[in-house]
This record gives structure tokens, sequence and C-alpha cells, in this order.
């Protein structure tokens, strides 16, 4: 990332250069370690941002030294008008990238938008090969779709990274097949720890699969595995099996062992700022936007907020008012 332009530093010395933005509440697939089967009761809409209020906050942080924006959700093609809005999005000085995380259903027949805005990076989310594990997983029969989705992208020449949460008893089949997929495509294929965000506070996860046993579980395919280096600010540890196209992330989201370097912060859908994916929220954004503040008392807000930043996901965790109990679909995962 261009280290040209003013960077923001937080009260731990970290760059704040990454925004990850959630344009919507709402999804087509109902994974249940994200949300209960019957969904979450969605927002009206004008509780959610508009995409206006969303280009001022970009703006807005562009200025303070933002450099990349990923757009999440909710399922980001669900949201009407999305890719008027990457044009517009991608029109911010200061905005160098743009990448998406996205399920797939939705998204082939606008990969040539996302071509011409100049999105270089899609983060598919894929937890299973398989069609009848991923109908269990996501109950929605949806598979072939987001298969057809995988390879569109990769012939297209997108960098893609295939998001594959693992968990106990649903998709450990799949673990060595989803690692096989980077022997002919350049893709990177990235196991998940399961986190607690699953809409329904009852049941917080145990960690069957931290990134050692997943890490050891892929050495007992390819022995061979060799550790890359990781580059800067990245969630993942970077392997790669010798001889192969594409690369392996393991991403310990559960354990949290990369928050010393974390540069990102997230806008929830309705326009919430986190400055840590376990906190519950540290600025009503939407609201300071619908009393009219000006430009500069929002920037003076973003750094009292990015200055006051817990110093891991642990710290963010025990400041919460309550539990982790929030489905990842509201967060903006
Ligand atoms: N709909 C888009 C998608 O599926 O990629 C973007 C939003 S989705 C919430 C973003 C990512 O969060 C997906 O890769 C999903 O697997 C992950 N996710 C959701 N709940 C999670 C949980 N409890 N633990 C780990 N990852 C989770």
């Amino acid at each position: 990332m261009s280290t040209t332009h003013p960077l923001i530093y937080d009260n731990h010395g970290r760059p704040i250069q990454y925004l990850r933005l959630a344009v919507t509440d709402r999804c087509n697939l109902r994974c249940f370690y994200c949300m209960p089967e019957e969904g979450i009761p969605y927002l009206p809409k004008k509780q959610l941002l508009s995409y206006e209020e969303m280009l001022r906050i970009s703006t807005v942080l562009a200025g303070l030294g933002v450099r990349k924006v990923r757009i999440t959700g909710g399922e980001p093609f669900v949201r009407h008008d999305l890719t008027k809005f990457l044009y517009q999005l991608s029109d911010i000085e200061g905005i160098e990238e743009i990448a998406i995380t996205t399920n797939g259903v939705l998204t082939q027949k606008y990969i040539p938008d996302l071509k011409k805005i100049g999105v270089k990076t899609i983060n598919l989310s894929l937890d299973s090969l398989d069609r009848q594990r991923f109908y269990d997983i996501t109950r929605r029969d949806e598979f072939t779709k987001v298969e057809a989705c995988l390879y569109e992208l990769l012939e297209a020449g997108f960098e893609v990274k295939v998001n594959a949460v693992v968990m106990e008893g649903r998709n450990i089949e799949d673990l060595i097949p989803l690692a096989q997929l980077t022997e002919k495509y350049p893709v990177s294929v990235r196991f998940i720890e399961e986190m607690p965000f699953n809409g329904e506070g009852s049941h917080y996860p145990i960690l069957h699969w931290t990134y050692r046993r997943i890490l050891d579980h892929l050495k007992t395919e390819f022995p061979d595995i060799q550790k890359q280096i990781d580059p800067l600010n990245s969630t993942a540890y970077h392997y790669q099996i010798p001889g192969f196209e594409g690369n392996i992330g393991i991403i310990a989201a559960f354990s949290r062992t990369f928050c010393g370097t974390c540069n990102r912060i997230r806008m929830t859908a309705q326009g919430t700022l986190k400055t840590c994916l376990y906190d519950d929220g540290v600025m009503d954004v939407r609201d300071l936007l619908r009393k009219d503040i000006s430009d500069e008392e929002l920037t003076l807000k973003f750094i009292q907020a990015f200055r006051n930043r817990p110093k891991d996901g642990y710290e963010a965790e025990q400041l919460r008012s309550t539990s982790v109990h929030e489905s990842m679909t509201t967060i903006g995962g």
C-alpha cells in the first residue's frame, strides 16, 4: 500500500489504512455459523447507510489515510445498484484499492463491471466443494452457481481468495480437496477458525479446529507444505505446497494472533464504526451524518476513535457491554 499520503496511527502505533464497509445486512444464504435458520430481523432500509452516506464516510476516511476499501455485508450483491456505487467509490481520491467479499451466488453477471471498476481481488466464501455439504451448511442449494462463479473469476484474471470456515463435523472432508485447488489454479485458499458471531448468542462455539490443528491436518496429505513470508498486515499465515500454482492461508480469527499489526476498521450497514471486529461498536456515524456534522468535525471524531483502539480482540471483547452474540452479517465479516 502506498505510503506517499499522510497516514493516521492509532494509540498502539498501527496505521489505519483499510476500511471494511458492509453495504447491507441482508444475505441470500443462511450459513448456520453466521445466522439462525429463519435469518435475523433485517433493518428497515432507512436505518441502513445510503450510498451517498457511504461515499461521504469513505471520502473523509480517505483524507485520513485509508487506502483500501473492502465491500462486504450481508451479501453485497443483494443491494440494488451496487456496481453504480462502486464506480463512484473508485473515483474518490486516495482510494487505491477496492476489494469485495461475496458468497458468489449473484456475482457472475457483474464480472465485466468489476473489471472495469478496477477491482482486482475477490474473496469468495466457499466452505465445501460438495453440493450436499454446501447445502447443509448454507441451507440453500446454490453450490453450482458459486462453483461456476469461482472458475469464471479465475478465468477473468481476478486475484481470488477462497475463504472456508473450518467446522467440526461439517466440512473437514473438504480441507484437502480445497487445498488441492491450489495445484492448478493461482488461487489462495484460506482456512478460517470459526468465530462466535452466529447471531444466536446461545452457543459460543468450542474451537475444535485451531490454526495449528488445521495445519497439522494439511500436513497429513502434504507433508512438504512450506511456510511463506506473510505480507505486512496480513491476518493469514501463508503456506505453499511445492510445485502448486496457488497458496494456502490459515486465519486464526478466534485465537486472534494478528492484532499487533491490524490496520483495519469496520463500518456496519447501519453506520456503526468498529475499530475491532470484537468490539460492540464505538461510534454511531449514521447519527452524526444525519445531524449534519461537518466533514471537519467528523474527521476529528474519527481521529478520537482511532486514538482509543483496544490493543487486541481480547481487550475489545472485555470492554463490550454485552457478550458476543451478533451475526456476522450485521457486522460485515
Ligand atoms: N456474504 C459475503 C460472503 O459470504 O462472503 C460477505 C459477508 S460474510 C459475513 C463474510 C465472511 O464471514 C464469510 O467468509 C463467512 O464465512 C465469514 N463468517 C461469518 N460468520 C462467521 C463465523 N461465525 N466464524 C467465522 N467466519 C464467519
